[in-house]
């Protein structure tokens, strides 16, 4: 599939999938840009490393004010007395922010459509979803036929990332040609830590351990 002549916008937040996304994306098109949500990250750093990454590749980048969902619905990436935790088995981690893709995707399509771009890039994945209901396939497919139907557009939602677990994020970032600047640019702990992370919260986790894995199988 080559969108050449196309342009395309790219949900990014500087965090391993995300970037993974945007460097999948400036394969693909055009003219890529990219846009950030702040929504009162606690950790501030995230919204510096995403404009750092974006300067350093040239993308065009936007920060969108979403502080309403932090008034709208507080939790633990974003209020600083709530810890953040994994969760029970069956239950939600309480990183959960009901609705986010939902509003977030949304508000992309409309900026993309702002500047003329109809394929919209995010990092959404059913494999990893930890129990979040709008990361999985079936609500970002019936997002994009609303998003038509609300605009009378062609939106086109990708979602690289959908049926990859991590191990295959960095497999695919490592298919780019990026693997090294993934792993050290980018910013996925919940502790603020660029590359390595802190190495004890859930995301440094998840992302370690599917670090380790694709390493195992690459050296087979
Ligand atoms: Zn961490």
């Amino acid at each position: 599939m080559s969108f050449a002549d196309e342009k395309a916008v790219v949900v990014f937040s500087g965090g391993q999938d995300s970037t993974t996304c945007l460097f999948w994306a400036l394969e693909r098109f055009q003219e890529v840009s990219a846009i950030t949500f702040d929504y009162g990250q606690r950790h501030r750093k995230e919204l510096e490393v995403a404009a750092e990454i974006a300067e350093e590749l040239g993308v065009d980048h936007h920060v969108l004010d979403m502080t309403l969902l932090n008034q709208l619905a507080p939790n633990a990436l974003t209020r600083e007395e709530i810890e953040v935790s994994e969760g029970e088995e069956g239950e939600l981690p309480n990183t959960f922010v009901e609705g986010r893709n939902l509003l977030f995707f949304s508000f992309a399509a409309i900026a993309a459509s702002q500047k003329g771009a109809k394929h919209v890039v995010t990092g959404v994945s059913q494999t990893d979803y930890s129990g979040y209901p709008d990361c999985r396939d079936s609500f970002v497919k019936s997002l994009n036929v609303t998003l038509n139907l609300a605009t009378d557009k062609e939106f086109v939602l990708h979602t690289p990332l959908m049926w990859l677990d991590k191990k295959e994020t960095w497999e695919l970032a490592d298919r780019l040609g990026r693997l090294s600047y993934v792993k050290e640019k980018t910013l996925t702990c919940y502790n603020g830590i660029r590359g390595e992370g802190c190495g004890e919260c859930p995301a440094c986790h998840l992302r370690h351990a599917g670090y380790k894995e694709y390493m195992k199988e690459k050296e087979r």
